[in-house]
């Protein structure tokens, strides 16, 4: 299996770095995208990926961070001459999502206008995506992956149901897992265990999360370094890519006002993603990467 973290920020914008999806290739050829965040269909492009190629989607969630690019995808590859349907694979609400973007919904004018083209009005499936709801357990089977779901904690549940996945190849039964967002939980030791490569959020450095707590701004529904690093410890993987990062490095004096919201701005700057690292390393000690857009695991 081949990895490409296509966007690696959490939900304020980021010159640096898209918003979360992470694409998984089997066999070279067989895309499986996890989450659409901005971005995510130009990353694709970067990464020498056809959009009209990837024709399985799962959302975690219905953050805006997690799903803003699926339209742009969806439409964008429908004029590159996509061939099958997307299968798109969410909580719940994914069906209300992808039903309001399209026919008779926000993009409605543009699909009449082009669809006036025979070529184009000829493929209108293109932009009928199968719909499937997530529950917990074997979500998705073909002949080169099975996927599975559990449950996360990060929104409350009668909101959002929150996912994580975990794709397991059948050509070679590896195994990558991806937290989405969620707080620390025991069953991710569980889902996640002996895993080849574990995908975890990492929201924040443990300082922003000290100074949230002490102003009363909510912490729950993310994992602190430190609890990472015990997942992964007790969950055995084999490599673990935290991700997911809430611009806390950043230079830039816009996103740094941004930032200021969450932690003292003076705190803020590239020397908190070794903060990470060190206290992630306080609990696990095996192989270990900061994720960035565009980088590529070979599992
Ligand atoms: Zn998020
Ligand atoms: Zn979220």
């Amino acid at each position: 299996m081949k990895v490409t973290m296509l966007g690696t920020a959490a939900a304020l914008p980021d010159p640096d770095r898209g918003h979360s999806s992470i694409l998984v290739t089997v066999d070279d050829e067989q895309h499986y995208l996890l989450d659409c965040g901005a971005g995510a269909t130009r990353q694709m492009l970067r990464a020498h990926v056809d959009p009209a190629d990837v024709n399985v989607v799962l959302f975690t969630h219905l953050h805006f961070d997690h799903i803003a690019d699926f339209p742009f995808f969806a439409l964008s590859s429908w004029i590159c001459n996509r061939e099958s349907k997307p299968i798109v694979l969410g909580p719940p609400k994914t069906e209300h999502f992808i039903n309001s973007l399209f026919e008779g919904g926000a993009f409605d004018t543009d699909i009449v206008a082009r669809a006036q083209f025979p070529g184009r009005g000829a493929t209108m499936e293109m932009i009928r995506p199968d719909v499937r709801t997530v529950r917990p357990g074997l979500v998705y089977e073909d002949d080169y992956v099975k996927i599975f779901a559990d449950y996360v904690n990060h929104i409350p549940q009668e909101i959002c149901e929150c996912f994580a996945y975990r794709v397991e190849s059948k050509l070679d039964g590896k195994s990558v897992v991806f937290s989405g967002d969620t707080s620390p939980l025991d069953s991710m030791v569980e889902f996640a265990k002996d895993a080849d490569l574990l995908i975890h959020e990492c929201t924040f450095p443990q300082e922003a999360l000290d100074y949230r707590e002490e102003i009363g701004i909510g912490t729950a529904s993310h994992t602190s370094p430190g609890e990472l690093g015990k997942i992964a410890t007790k969950a055995n993987v084999k490599n673990l890519v935290a991700t997911h990062f809430s611009t806390f490095d950043t230079t830039n004096p816009v996103v740094k006002k941004f930032v200021g919201m969450h932690m003292p701005i003076e705190m803020v700057g590239p020397g908190l993603i070794d903060s990470i690292v060190r206290d992630i390393r306080k609990h696990y000690d095996g192989s270990l990467r900061m994720a960035h857009d565009l980088m590529r695991i070979d599992v």
